[in-house]
């Protein structure tokens, strides 16, 4: 009887530590696939973030940005640039070169971008089809003209050849600088309008050209 007992109790303390073990190997496989599980959360969130030709911030990214770094100037007093920058006569260049070939070129002149915005905190962004905005925190009317004239002529030195422009050999970019100093938190969409206004002037001035407004736009408390 006694006998029996012990070997019941031996029985019963192997079984446990069985399920210890297999508990323990589960736990740590769920561990393990939690962190897989998380690398793929990280790489959506990229993606979702990303434009998929250029590798440029997508438009909800950027709508997110702006609305931070609008915040944040604000708080700090700082000043906030954007730039919008938009490819000349690209309509011709895909009719002339086709379309695939007017991707590659928006791709070329993506991968030099990082040699024109060079702060960590600067944003690049796909606005459009062949459009694009810098959001540069922190940076002055001076500052963000340099880094739009740095753009203007890296793109022209690339000499990516664009026979049907009518301003260059080469394929051209115009931009519109327009700089805020937050002091309330609407103003955002007043940023992107006045930046589209100097690019427009730029483009009927003869495009291949930077144009700023020197007007700071501050917002208004409501
Ligand atoms: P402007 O100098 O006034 O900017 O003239 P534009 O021809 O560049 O401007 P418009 O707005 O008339 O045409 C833009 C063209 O850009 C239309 C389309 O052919 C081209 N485009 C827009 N998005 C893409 C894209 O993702 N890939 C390619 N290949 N072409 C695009
Ligand atoms: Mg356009
Ligand atoms: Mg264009």
């Amino acid at each position: 009887m006694r006998v029996n007992s012990i070997l019941r109790l031996s029985k019963e303390i192997k079984k446990r530590k069985e399920r210890e073990r297999e508990l323990e190997e589960k736990t740590q496989l769920l561990a393990e696939l939690n962190k897989k599980l998380e690398k793929v959360n990280k790489k959506l969130k990229v993606l979702a973030s990303k434009d998929e030709l250029t590798g440029f911030a997508n438009r909800r990214l950027l709508n997110q940005t702006l609305k931070r770094e609008w915040k944040r100037a604000r708080r700090k007093a700082a000043s906030l640039a954007l730039i919008m920058i938009d490819l000349d006569y690209f309509k011709e260049y895909n009719d002339n070169y086709g379309h695939q070939a007017g991707d590659k070129c928006l791709q070329k002149i993506a991968k030099k971008f990082e040699e024109f915005v060079l702060r960590p905190a600067d944003l690049v962004a796909r606005y459009g089809g062949e459009e694009f905005v810098v959001l540069l925190p922190e940076t002055g009317l001076s500052g963000a003209i340099k880094v739009a004239e740095r753009i203007r002529t890296g793109v022209e030195s690339l000499k990516l050849p664009h026979q049907d422009s009518q301003v260059s050999d080469y394929v051209t970019i115009s931009a519109g600088v327009a700089i805020a100093k937050p002091e309330s938190n609407n103003g955002l969409e007043q940023l992107i309008k006045v930046a589209d206004e100097a690019l427009y002037l730029a483009k009927k001035e003869g495009r291949n050209q930077v144009k700023a407004e020197c007007e700071l736009i501050r917002g208004v408390s409501r």
